[in-house]
């Protein structure tokens, strides 16, 4: 189906009309600029900003795909989980315009966006596969079972992956996102310069939790480390730490994607999310998979970070199964990916 979606979780307007799997249009208006200036995303901007944007982008959405409302058969939104302020004015906008145009409407959960990101770019891929999600708030291994069925095998027990490059970042003076930054900085830096706890979480009855991870540990060496430099007097080796913190995250999350694929044979890792766009991560997943004959898939480089198209992607899917939303539907801050049929009722 022909679905239009717009994404307003966080700090990027985005809207996108995708036919299925095939983007036919993508906009994403970055916030990124506006929020720099407080070193992280501030709420109310957020909301404001969002409110600003929206109409252009919908407008340029359905310019840059060559269609019109006609040729629309399900308007969707991001629903659940974001900034509540700033989900408000996607999915209010996405109502109105269902009402208006007489179409379906469709809330999406934002993970299971990041998660439908890897179909843009593989879309032969049918589940069951194992979903290595890493974002600015989540890292999780997700047990992808079909549209709408997911079991969580694994997350961390504190910061993101994508929210430890961003503190990293910040505590070495790189501004925010920290991401980018960083992964171009490691490029030129000595990965094996400085050795970094993995974050591995202890279990009760002794050993490691296989699957869940920790990266506080991890930002506090980082910390300690640059201090200790600071202290010793000499320049610090900024690359030198950046690449030997991102081979950390990378060698960490593969452990235990790899193990997690195998324990329960699953044959694909499909990687979403900010962090899926690390070349640290690729080179380190890929090689360490196709040791084991696994196959890792990552989404295209411009939806690994968020956007709309992996919105409508997943809408598009739920639609094709009679899914649809409630006109009252609300937005969530938090929302289990669990919970993701609650979104929707039966055809009819
Ligand atoms: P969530 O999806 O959990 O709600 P979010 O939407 O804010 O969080 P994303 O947009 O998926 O997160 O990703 C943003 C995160 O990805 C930021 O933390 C950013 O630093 C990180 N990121 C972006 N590019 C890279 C990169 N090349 N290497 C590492 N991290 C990156
Ligand atoms: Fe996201
Ligand atoms: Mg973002």
């Amino acid at each position: 189906a022909i679905v239009l979606a717009i994404e307003s979780s966080c700090d990027e307007t985005a809207v996108a009309i995708v036919n299925n799997r095939q983007v036919c249009s993508s906009i994403i208006a970055s916030q990124i600029s506006v929020h720099q200036q407080y070193g992280g995303v501030v709420p109310e901007v957020a909301s404001r900003q969002h409110l600003e944007t929206i109409n252009g982008a919908i407008a340029k959405a359905l310019e840059q795909a060559k269609l019109d409302w006609g040729q629309i058969e399900g308007i969707a939104a991001t629903c659940a989980p974001g900034l509540v302020g700033a989900l408000l004015v996607g999915l209010t906008a996405a109502k109105t315009l269902a009402i208006v145009h007489k179409k379906p409407f469709l809330g999406v959960h934002h993970l299971e966006g990041h998660i439908y990101a890897t179909y843009l770019s593989e879309p032969s891929l049918e589940p069951p596969f194992l979903s290595l999600l890493v974002s600015g708030g989540h890292t999780s291994l997700i047990y992808v079972k079909d549209c709408g069925r997911y079991e969580t095998l694994g997350e961390t027990r504190d910061d993101a992956a994508g929210e430890a490059f961003d503190k990293v970042a910040r505590l070495l003076k790189l501004g925010y996102p920290g991401g980018p930054v960083i992964d171009k900085l490691a490029q030129e830096g000595n990965p094996l310069a400085f050795a970094l706890p993995e974050g591995k979480v202890s279990l009760p009855s002794g050993g490691y939790h296989p699957y869940d991870g920790s990266f506080s540990g991890l930002k506090t060496a980082v910390l300690r480390l640059v201090q200790q430099l600071e202290k010793d007097g000499g320049e610090v080796p900024i690359t030198d730490v950046a690449a030997s913190f991102q081979e950390t995250v990378a060698r960490s999350l593969t452990k235990r994607a790899i193990a997690c694929a195998l324990d329960y044979g699953l044959n694909t890792i499909a990687v979403g999310g900010g962090v899926a766009a690390n070349s640290g991560l690729r080179k380190t997943l890929q090689a360490t998979a196709a040791k084991h004959n696994l196959r890792v898939l990552f989404p295209p480089m411009k939806f690994c970070t968020d956007n709309a198209a992996m919105i409508a992607c997943a809408a598009a899917d739920h639609l094709s199964r009679g899914h649809t939303s409630p006109i009252t539907l609300g937005v969530e801050s938090r929302l289990a990916l669990t919970q993701v049929m609650k979104l929707y009722q039966p055809a009819g």
